[in-house]
Formats: structure tokens, sequence, C-alpha cells
């Protein structure tokens, strides 16, 4: 790796993304640079080589999969800070720079006694790419505490805000993985966390802990360390064992589509939605197509969670999609439907 001395904007070239990425997949950028501002954004974007390069943004790779070496410069988002930017009646808001780690960030606003995030807690990445994805777990949207966020537009450098009907918040879906992808790179948001606070606790998991511990007004800390204590069971940790989490969207069917399923299957998991349409566990599927622990090359279905698939060591990119599109045919052969990938394929 070879530096490049250009002030306070530092290029790294042949940079290794093993490290980089959480499925611990092979690939290296020709280019990285890792920004700490939207001034240095804007000095990106006016770089004589690189200011027109395609780009493509890297938070913590949490949700990425490198099936090559990428072929756009990597812009490696480290804005830092977090702080309380208003206090009203009805809510805190918190402003957190985009490279902040997000589970420290949980973690941070209940230390502070702002609690609202204690159910997105230990989903790892940072900060910027929670919007990306409108991350979401156990009952809790990051539009649910959404208020408003910056972006730096990397063709023109300038910066707007952005409020949540410009952002398209939908299911594991926003702008930044449609219209503004490899567009807009996001440097802060700012979280609304509510007043009074209210324990979400209608997800199955959460109700059992509320059976097993018969505390049924659990404060926010409690909360957080049962979503943690329910993560650490049933997720593998990517330090550990590369992967993005689930792997696929749990898709979403009409009434009438679930009906047929159930006439066939009557035990599959599903969710009836408040419009009427119906989300079915995409790990049913998978498991009932009979994927959980098995292997393809040196890629693999999680035993404990057939959602997650993971590198059983030294796995490339390519061969997760190749078990990727397996679980795709089979479970299509068998219901009918398409899983769509979660995590951005590079
Ligand atoms: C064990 C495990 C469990 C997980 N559980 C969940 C879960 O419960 N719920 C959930 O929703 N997700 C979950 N995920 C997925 C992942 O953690 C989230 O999607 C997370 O927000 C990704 O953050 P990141 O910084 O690693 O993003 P990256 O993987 O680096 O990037 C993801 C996407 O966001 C874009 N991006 C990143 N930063 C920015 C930025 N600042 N501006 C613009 N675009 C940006 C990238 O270009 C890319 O398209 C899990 C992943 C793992 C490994």
């Amino acid at each position: 790796m070879q530096g490049i001395a250009i002030p306070d904007l530092p290029i790294e070239k042949g940079v290794n993304l093993r490290t980089l990425n959480a499925f611990g997949l092979p690939a290296v950028a020709h280019t990285l640079v890792r920004v700490r501002s939207d001034a240095e954004l804007r000095r990106l974007v006016d770089h004589p080589d690189l200011g027109r390069a395609p780009k493509f943004v890297l938070g913590g790779g949490s949700n990425v999969v490198f099936t090559r070496d990428p072929q756009a410069v990597i812009v490696k988002v480290e804005v830092t800070g977090r702080r309380l930017v208003e206090q009203r009646d009805d809510a805190w808001i918190v402003e957190v720079g985009a490279g902040e780690p997000w589970h420290d960030t949980v973690a941070w606003t209940l230390e502070q006694g702002w609690p609202g995030l204690e159910n997105l807690a230990l989903i790892p990445g940072s900060v910027g790419a929670a919007p990306v994805q409108n991350i979401g777990a156990y009952g809790v949207e990051l539009k649910d505490r959404f208020e408003s966020l910056d972006v730096v537009d990397l063709v023109t450098g300038r910066s707007a805000t952005l409020g949540p009907d410009a952002c398209r918040f939908g299911y594991r879906d926003s702008v930044f993985k449609r219209a503004l992808a490899g567009k807009s790179v996001i440097t802060r948001v700012r979280m609304r966390l509510p007043r009074p606070w209210e324990p979400v606790l209608g997800y199955l998991e959460l109700e059992r802990k509320v059976q097993e511990t018969g505390n049924a007004a659990p404060d926010a800390a409690t909360v957080f360390d049962w979503i943690c204590a329910i993560r650490r069971a049933k997720l593998p940790d990517p330090a550990v064992i590369g992967n993005v989490g689930s792997f696929f969207k749990n898709p979403v069917v009409s009434a009438e589509q679930c009906r047929d399923i159930i006439d066939r299957d009557p035990e599959i998991v599903h969710y009836p939605m408040p419009d009427g349409s119906v989300k079915l566990a995409a790990g049913w599927l998978i498991d009932a197509c009979g994927w959980k622990g098995k292997t393809i090359g040196r890629a693999g279905v999680y035993e404990k969670q057939a959602l997650v698939l993971v590198n059983r060591g030294g796995a490339s990119g390519a061969e997760v999609v190749t078990l990727a599109r397996a679980i795709q045919e089979s479970v299509y052969g068998r219901f009918g439907i398409r899983l769509e990938p979660e995590p951005v394929v590079v």
C-alpha cells in the first residue's frame, strides 16, 4: 500500500478489502479515500484525477458482497461526532457522524438517558449506512426514529439536508439504494428519540423474554440486554464467521398468494401487514427447502438460521453468489416466490 501526499485527503492505493467487509471476501481497491468531513468530500469531488471517477461508498462493510475487485474509487466514510441538538417536549434530537459505529451509538444514547434505539442494538455497521436500507429489527425501523440527514452530492460537492419524505424509506429500502445510489454520501444522521419513552415488545422473542422474566414493564437498558442476548444466540459474529446478517429480504405477497401457500404448507411463518399483504419469513422458506447447514464451495447456510449465509473459510464472492442463486432457484421451484438479496452485490 502506497500513500500519495495530498494534504488532508489521504488517498490509498491497492487496499486489501478483506478486513473491510464482514463476509471477509477477497477484493482489492485500486484507490481508497477516507473522508472525515463534508470539506474533504468536496476536495475529492474537485480532485483532478478522482473527481469524475465512479465511486462506491463504504461504511463498515457489513452489508456488502464483493464478487471482484471494485472498479470504482472506494470512499470510506469516517465522519465522527455525537451530540444532542435539540430537546423538545416530545423528543430528544441527536446528531451522529456517519462514520460512528451504530451499536456504540445505541449504547451511548441509552447512557445519556435518551432511549428509543434499544431494539436496534447489535446491528453491525456505521450510522451513515443505517438509512440506506432503513435498518430494522424487533419491531423498530430506523424510519421510526428518523429526523433528517445531511448528504454531499458526489458530482457537485453540494451539501443538502433531507427529511423523511425525501429519503423514501421502505422495507430495507430507501432512495439511497435507488436514485441516489453511488451519487450521494450521507455525512450525518439526526434521530428523534420519543418522549415519553415506551418499550416496543410486540415481537415474539421479546414477548417470550417478558414471560420468562415475569418483567412486563422493562426499562430501556433491559430491552437492550434482551435484544443483545437474543441476537448473540442466533446470529454469527462476523469477527468469527464471515457473514452479512440476513442475506434475503422477507418476501411480501398478497393475502391470496399466502392462502395458496398455507393450503400446501400450513406451518409457514407469516406476518399479516397493515395494508392486507402478508410478509413471509424467508428463513422458513429456505429451511423448508432443506438448506440449513448446507455448503456449496466454501460458502454455506448458517446452522442456526437459514437466512444467514456464511463464509466457511476462504470463500470468494462468486461462491456466495452461486449459493445464493441455488437457494433462490429452489425456493422459486417449491413456492413460486423470488427471494431478493438484502446486501449490495459489487
Ligand atoms: C451479523 C449481522 C447482523 C445484521 N443484522 C441486521 C438487522 O437486524 N437489521 C438490518 O437492517 N441489517 C442488519 N445487518 C446488515 C447491516 O448491518 C446493516 O445494513 C448496516 O446498516 C450496514 O452498515 P455498514 O456501515 O456496514 O454499511 P456497508 O456494508 O459499508 O454499506 C452498505 C450500503 O450502504 C451504502 N453506504 C454506506 N455508508 C454510506 C454513507 N455514509 N452514505 C451513503 N451510502 C452509504 C454502501 O454504498 C452500500 O450500498 C446485519 C449484518 C450482520 C453482519
